[in-house]
Parts: structure tokens; sequence; C-alpha cells
């Protein structure tokens, strides 16, 4: 039985209730068929640059439209897929399906970039290199325009191995972004190894920024940190006008969140963009 969780989505599983064999089962079941039902979406959450106020990038972030339980967020399938080997499949969707729609967004709005979330089961992978520049060629999408989004978690248990990866990256063009910065046991001092573009500061820092002098110090230490490394730091779910003049005094470059946008569908995201070039320039932000 779902029940709600409070933000109109469901949640699979009863507190307390643990994965074992038979749920799991039944869950690889129920995404396999998912899978097949078409079931899964990308929406797509628009990031502002702080100083020329366009849109920079949109992170793509999926959603599972279950036939009878509604909208289930990818925290609740995400590490069941990562279980069962199928975060391998769906990976490969959410690439394509975001390429694709980055080709055609582009006719339109070339300057935006597509940021894409990857698990780190699908990252270590051995051909996950070669599938990605295989969709990238049948695409044909400019990888100019694609950002990667890893987690520490992702990178530090073989960093060398990581570092050739994210090298190779680089070759090809892609930008690398380190989501969730500072949840991690992250020492700024590894990332000069790692050929880093961005890191996305948590959105646990930024929720009490304007409160607590604690996180604000954390933030000023991680942008000014990032800078010194030439790297460039979007600060993530950012709610209030507050938050983002703290951030724009911070010099932080790019904001992600409600205060600027939902993560949209592919068609509202067109809205969005045709919007926010007619009226940005009036607005405060
Ligand atoms: P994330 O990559 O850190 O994504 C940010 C999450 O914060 C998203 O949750 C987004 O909807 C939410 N968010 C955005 N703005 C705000 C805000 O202003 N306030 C608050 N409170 N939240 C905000 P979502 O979509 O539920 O995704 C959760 C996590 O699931 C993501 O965290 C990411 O780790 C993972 N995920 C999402 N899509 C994908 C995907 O396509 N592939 C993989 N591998 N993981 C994904
Ligand atoms: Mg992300
Ligand atoms: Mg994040
Ligand atoms: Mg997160």
């Amino acid at each position: 039985q779902a029940k709600t969780n409070g933000r109109n989505q469901f949640v699979l599983y009863h507190d307390g209730m643990n994965n074992n064999g038979r749920h799991l089962f039944q869950l690889e079941t129920a995404l396999r068929k998912a899978f097949d039902l078409g079931e899964f979406a990308l929406y797509y959450q628009p990031q502002v640059d702080m100083k020329t106020k366009q849109i920079r990038a949109v992170e793509a972030l999926i959603r599972w439209n279950h036939h009878e339980k509604g909208v289930i967020s990818p925290g609740q399938f995400i590490p069941l897929a990562e279980e069962s080997g199928l975060i391998t499949p769906i990976s490969d969707w959410i690439i394509m399906q975001a390429c694709e729609d980055l080709k055609q967004l582009q006719w339109q709005f070339p300057y935006v970039k597509m940021s894409i979330n990857i698990s780190p089961i699908y990252f270590q992978q051995i051909d996950f290199l070669e599938k990605l520049q295989k969709t990238i060629e049948s695409v044909n999408v400019n990888p100019r325009s694609l950002e990667l989004e890893l987690t520490e978690s992702a990178i530090m248990p073989h960093a060398d191995q990581s570092v050739g990866r994210l090298t190779t990256l680089k070759t090809m063009g892609i930008s690398i972004a380190i989501d969730d910065f500072g949840t991690g046991f992250s020492s700024l001092s590894y990332l000069h190894r790692f050929p880093i573009d961005v890191l996305k500061i948590d959105q646990s820092f930024i929720k009490q920024l304007s409160q607590y002098q604690e996180d604000l110090a954390i933030v000023k230490a991680i942008i000014m940190m990032a800078h010194s490394l030439q790297i460039q730091v979007v600060a993530e779910g950012v709610e209030t006008e507050k938050q983002y003049q703290i951030l724009e005094e911070q010099r932080c470059d790019f904001v992600q969140g409600y205060y600027v946008s939902n993560p949209l569908t592919i068609g509202e995201l067109y809205e969005f963009l045709d919007m926010w070039n007619h009226f940005r320039a009036d607005q405060c932000i």
C-alpha cells in the first residue's frame, strides 16, 4: 500500500520494511515493467548564471510516472535500480533522451547546456565511455554542451581510474560537475587531482544560509577555494530571494532551485526559456 509523503509523491515502502529478496524482486519486476511501459520521464531544472542572468544549463531529473501510484521520485527507485542492475538500461535511456532533447532545444536555445546525473555504478562500468561516445555521435549533439554530474562517492573509491575517465571526458569536450558537494568526505585538497569544472554545493548548506553563520562560512569557503582552483560553483536548492542575494554577494557563479524554477517537462521548459528571455531584463533576478 502506497502512501503520500507530503509532497504529492508516493513512497513504495512503509518505513522499516527492508529490502529483502522478495521485495527487491517485486520492485525489479515493477521497474522492468515501468521501463517497458515507458513510464519514465525526464524533467529539466534551469540553472541561472548570476552574472549574465542567462540560463546556462538545465539539469535532467528522472521521474517515474507510475500508472497507479502517480509520480515516484528518483530517491525512491534509483537505489533499487542500482541494486538490481537495472541502473544500466535506465541510464542508457536517460543519456539518450537527454541528448535528443538537448539537440532539439539547441535549435532555439543554443547557449543552454545539459547536465546529466550519472550513477557511480554506471560511471565505473567498463563500457561507459564507449557507450556515451556512441550516443553523442548517433544523436549528433555537441559534447561541449554536455555536463556530467558525479558525486564524490562515484570518483573517490577508484581515484586513479576516475582521473583517467574524467580526463577522457574532458578531451571529448564534456564538462564535469561534482554533485552534492560538502556531504561526502570531501576535502577540497583532493579536488585539484581531478579535472573538475563545476562544484554543486549541496542544498543542505543553502537551506539555512540566512539564519546560520556556520552555513554561510562553509559556503564562503567552498566558493573561495573553488575559484582559486578555477572551478565554478552552483548553489543547489535556492528557494528564496534572500538566499539568492547572499549567494550573489559571495560571487557564486550559478544558482538552481525553486526560486528560479521547479523541474519542468520538456514542453514547459521551452515556454520557460521564452518567458525568461522576454522578461528577465525587467526582473530583479
Ligand atoms: P540531485 O542531483 O542533487 O538533484 C537535486 C534535487 O533537488 C532534485 O530532486 C530536485 O528536484 C531538488 N530540488 C531542486 N530545487 C530545489 C529547491 O529549491 N528546494 C528543494 N528542497 N529541492 C530542490 P529529485 O529530482 O527528487 O532528485 C533527487 C536525486 O536523485 C538527485 O539529486 C540525483 O542524485 C538523483 N537523480 C535524479 N535524476 C537522476 C538521473 O537521471 N540519474 C541518476 N543517476 N540520478 C538521478
Ligand atoms: Mg544532480
Ligand atoms: Mg545535488
Ligand atoms: Mg542530491
